[in-house]
């Protein structure tokens, strides 16, 4: 939202290319890689999952030297048809690998990260990430060893009943198993900080920083092209999970400090100015940032609400008693495994955030 603009006059998202909302909405396929701008390329790659994200939109820029560069690679499948898929476009743009200047990875989630630490040992391609989430991911990989006993205590923490444990456990389990939660370090060979310029010669790509998702997740803004990598911090058809990038202080507060950073970008918009166009990690490329960034506040406004409402009436409840009085969209009863795991999250991270707000006389 850009403050004082009432919600009818925001511009309302609008998918640039009917083909890839298509293939975001039926799941039917995998959009085509496509040229998008001169010297900007979009290749969406499988993530290899059953349900939303179906894909990862990886984006291929060339500088005005010749060099390519990559932002988000995506999943290195078993199979290598990522790979694969890569080494087309490459040559399709008269390129091969050798032609990569690097890789710049929004943040440490596979999804977006793999296929960059295959082309950094393989062709020595350097990889680029926030320093923050260098230094999570390696606070996740010391963890692991620890990590069925800190689940085990969490659930304890969280007053989840005895029948439902087992069950949780697995669940955190089998995250951490099938790669989606990150539980080994990444040697990043270019450590980002906040607002810096990107060495990509006669382009103006700058880091924004936008925690909350995970802990150093950025997002790319390049304001003479008007264009704005999100990666998962602003997506067109999901809300974005928050705080999986392991614990910290207040990943919600984060979060939405993070949606307030992308607002001088919408403000732009107007009646006859689509503005930026907005170039996610999945989904589908779309204009209306402002109308997106607002419904995506709104949505985890409401369940802060929710759960200070929860709290007023029971202030010793606990978290689980609180999620169980929280309106879920399956039903709190119909949730289970990963599903009910991250609904008690989310219930607990909310939990943390209204303290610290009230703590801070807000
Ligand atoms: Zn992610
Ligand atoms: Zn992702």
């Amino acid at each position: 939202m850009t403050p004082g603009r009432p919600a009818h006059l925001l511009r309302p998202l609008q998918a640039l290319d009917p083909e890839e909302q298509r293939a975001e909405a039926e799941g039917g396929g995998v959009p085509r890689a496509k040229t998008i701008g001169p010297g900007l390329w979009m290749l969406p790659q499988p993530t290899g999952l059953e349900h939303p994200p179906r894909f990862t939109l990886s984006y291929l820029l060339e500088d005005e030297r010749g060099g390519l560069h990559l932002v988000d690679p995506g999943v290195d499948d078993a199979g290598g048809a990522n790979r694969a898929r890569l080494s087309a476009l490459l040559t399709c743009t008269g390129h091969s690998e050798a032609d990569l200047a690097g890789t710049i990875v929004t943040h440490l989630h596979v999804d977006h990260l793999a296929l960059a630490e295959h082309l950094q040992r393989e062709h020595g391609v350097p990889l680029a990430l926030h320093r923050a989430d260098q230094e999570a991911a390696r606070r996740l990989a010391e963890a692991e060893p620890s990590r069925a006993a800190t689940t085990r205590a969490r659930l304890g923490e969280w007053g989840v009943p005895d029948q439902a444990r087992q069950a949780l456990e697995a669940a955190a389990a089998g995250m951490a198993d099938s790669g989606v939660q990150r539980t080994r370090a990444v040697n990043a060979d270019v450590l980002l900080d906040d607002d810096q310029l990107l060495e990509i010669p006669g382009r103006a790509l700058r880091v924004l920083p936008t925690p909350g998702h995970t802990p150093g997740h950025i997002a790319l803004v390049d304001t003479t092209e008007r264009m704005l990598f999100t990666g998962d911090h602003l997506l067109p058809t999901m809300f974005p999970g928050i705080g999986l990038g392991g614990p910290t202080p207040d990943a919600i507060g984060d979060y939405l400090r993070s949606l307030e950073a992308l607002e001088p970008f919408a403000r732009v918009e107007t009646a006859d100015d689509p503005g930026y166009q907005v170039l996610p990690g999945h989904g589908y490329r779309f204009t209306g940032l402002a109308e997106r960034v607002d419904t995506t506040r709104r949505h985890h406004l409401r369940r802060s609400q929710e759960v200070a409402a929860v709290l007023a009436r029971a202030p010793d409840a606990s978290i689980w008693q609180n999620a169980e009085r929280i309106h879920w969209t399956a039903g709190f009863e119909n949730l289970a495994g990963f599903h009910l795991l991250s609904a008690l999250a989310q219930t607990a991270m909310h939990r943390t955030h209204l303290a610290i707000e009230r703590a801070e006389g807000r």
